[in-house]
């Protein structure tokens, strides 16, 4: 085994006992019968540093999943696998924690006229950030061979529809950072992901998309230390 197989990506210690799908294998599950793709991409862990991620990890999923039903694939993921998953006894606490957090919002026209109502949800952003971050530590882990460094801090810095991050937009960035390289890896409709950066450097802009819905721009930067 190589000294980077064994090595944990979330603590940097060695010992790793497991290795950690990158992002959430939960997102993966499929009903019909396939199982997991086998491409996807996992990284040395600790078992014990996985499990403090697994509710977050839970609630994640459940929340890209549920908020891209224009998505046909995470539309028939919600209903096949999600939604029978939540009635389950063990799930109480959480699917009525979900519910609380519904509330109702009115349809507006852009001449302001009320259309109808809609549910929309009060979103746990911090839990949200908590896997976002840790994608990014396992894919950083996965093309560097390494640990991000403790001192890098992740900047997520928002939540986007897809209207927002397409195609004009990431030339307009290249554009902006010309001696930047640029990497896209689309594999699964459920998780597609560029970098912009110098990955070696700590300097790197990271899109991630889920679902083809919603997405997340990220900025890796070394921390100053505080004065
Ligand atoms: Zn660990």
């Amino acid at each position: 085994m190589r000294r980077k197989d064994q090595i944990c990506y979330l603590c940097g210690k060695g010992g790793a006992d497991s290795r950690d799908h990158v992002p959430p294998e939960m997102l993966y599950y499929r009903q019909d019968g396939i199982g997991l793709p086998s491409d996807l991409i996992t990284v040395p862990s600790h078992q014990t540093c996985q499990e403090k991620y697994s509710l977050d990890e839970e609630y994640f999923v459940i929340t890209v999943t549920g908020g891209s039903f224009a998505d046909k694939a995470a539309w028939a993921k919600w209903w096949n696998h999600i939604s029978p998953r939540l009635k389950t006894p063990e799930k109480k606490r959480l699917s009525k924690r979900i519910l609380n957090a519904c509330f109702p919002v009115d349809i507006v026209s852009k001449s302001g006229i009320i259309l109808g109502q809609a549910t929309a949800v009060d979103i746990e952003i911090e839990r949200i950030n908590s896997i976002i971050g840790k994608i990014i530590r396992g894919l950083y882990f996965h093309h560097n061979d390494k640990i991000l460094p403790f001192d890098i801090g992740i900047k997520i810095l928002t939540n986007l529809q897809p209207e927002f991050i397409n195609k004009s937009f990431i030339e307009g960035y290249k554009r902006s950072f010309p001696d930047a390289e640029f990497h896209y890896r689309g594999v699964h409709r459920e998780f597609t992901y560029s970098f912009f950066g110098d990955i070696i450097e700590d300097k790197l802009t990271w899109f991630f998309r889920f679902f083809n819905h919603y997405q997340f721009f990220c900025v890796l930067k070394k921390l100053e230390p505080e004065t």
